[in-house]
């Protein structure tokens, strides 16, 4: 099937078209720029963007993919999680298009969508997977059966995102917002010489919280680290610091990840999500997974951070397996729990 994709859920409009499990086009717009200088993303601002950019977005990538707008056989749309303004403008847009072209609409669930375009970039996920879901908003453990079903969350961080740890720690080191990228970059000149606390991996922590995550203890420890440095007159390495912080998150993300795929015999990985674009995540991932006779899947940098394609993706899929459209006053739902695909 045809299927064209549009994500609104944060500062990105994107707008994927997707024929089956062969990406056409991945056009995206983004605002982050806009927000830069508020140093997180201003709902109101995204909303206006997303409404800007959205029917030339849609034009490009219909140009780009050398399509017809009637040529599609569906419509997929974020219906949630995210910011529930943002999410509107997408939703709105995606049910004038179904509605005026007659074609079936599917909302989708933002995170399972950033699963799913592995599936454009690697070919068919196997079933089950085990996928890693490190994101701005979420970080996950689940249990996939398959892209369209529901899915079965094993564990999920119990206070900060992977990704809100790195923008966090980056403004704490003066770096540019969104600062997961920033850190990445950083980490690549320094040396992993501080040892930052691993979150829930004590041995009682490991019998409650197996496969939960907990960043903001390490986020605390960068900042204390820190000033107390900057208390004693001494020198700050960034680079240092964004080394030993990332070490920390990846460490815990990766070791958490291969114990799930053990306890439940899976035998393949997937990461997904912004954070999986991290050089030293996915370094780490790969050389852990060969040591444990996994197999890893992560999509090129590009498609792990928000875009069209991951949500023209799932939907390709959801038609190809016969799933039922959404209805077309289908909501935009900014709190969609991370189990359920369709809205
Ligand atoms: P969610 O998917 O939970 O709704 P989101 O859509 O806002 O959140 P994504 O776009 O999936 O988040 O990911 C953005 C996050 O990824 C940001 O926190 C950003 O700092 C982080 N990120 C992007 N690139 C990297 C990188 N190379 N290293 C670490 N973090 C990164
Ligand atoms: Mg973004
Ligand atoms: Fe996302």
């Amino acid at each position: 099937p045809l299927v064209l994709g549009i994500e609104t859920s944060c500062d990105e409009t994107g707008v994927g078209i997707v024929r089956g499990e062969t990406l056409l086009v991945d056009a995206i717009a983004s605002s982050v720029d806009l927000h830069a200088r508020f140093g997180g993303v201003v709902p109101e601002v995204a909303s206006r963007a997303h409404l800007e950019a959205m029917v030339p977005t849609i034009q490009r990538a219909c140009d780009q993919a050398g399509i017809a707008l009637r040529d599609v056989d569906a419509i997929a749309v974020t219906s949630g999680p995210g910011l529930a303004g943002t999410l509107m403008v997408g939703v709105a847009a995606a049910k004038a298009l179904a509605l005026s072209l007659g074609k079936p609409l599917y909302g989708v669930n933002h995170l399972a969508a950033h699963v799913a375009v592995d599936i454009v970039e690697h070919g068919p996920l196997p079933e089950p997977v085990l996928a890693l879901l490190v994101s701005g908003g979420h970080s996950s453990l689940l249990l996939v059966p398959d892209v369209t079903q529901d899915v079965r969350s094993l564990g999920s961080t119990i206070d900060d995102a992977a990704g809100e740890a790195f923008d966090k720690v980056a403004r704490v080191l003066g770096l540019p917002f969104p600062g997961g990228p920033h850190i990445d970059r950083a980490a690549r000149d320094g040396q992993i010489a501080i040892d930052f606390p691993r979150g829930l991996t004590s041995g009682r922590d490991m019998e409650r919280h197996r496969f939960d995550f907990s960043f903001s203890g390490l986020k605390t420890a960068v900042s204390r680290w820190v000033e107390g440095q900057r208390a004693a007159g001494a020198e700050i390495s960034v680079p240092d610091v964004a080394a030993s912080f990332q070490e920390a998150v990846v460490d815990v993300l990766t070791r958490k990840a291969i114990l799930a795929c053990q306890d439940n015999g899976v035998e393949h990985l997937q990461i997904g999500g912004g954070v999986a674009a991290n050089s030293r995540l996915r370094a780490m991932a790969q050389a852990r997974c060969d040591s444990a006779g996994i197999a890893l899947r992560v999509p090129r940098p590009g498609l792990c951070t928000d875009n069209g394609a991951m949500v023209a993706a799932l939907g390709a899929q959801l038609v190809a397996k016969g799933r039922e459209p959404s209805a077309l006053d289908l909501p935009a739902d900014s709190s969609m729990p991370v189990t359920e695909v369709t809205a």
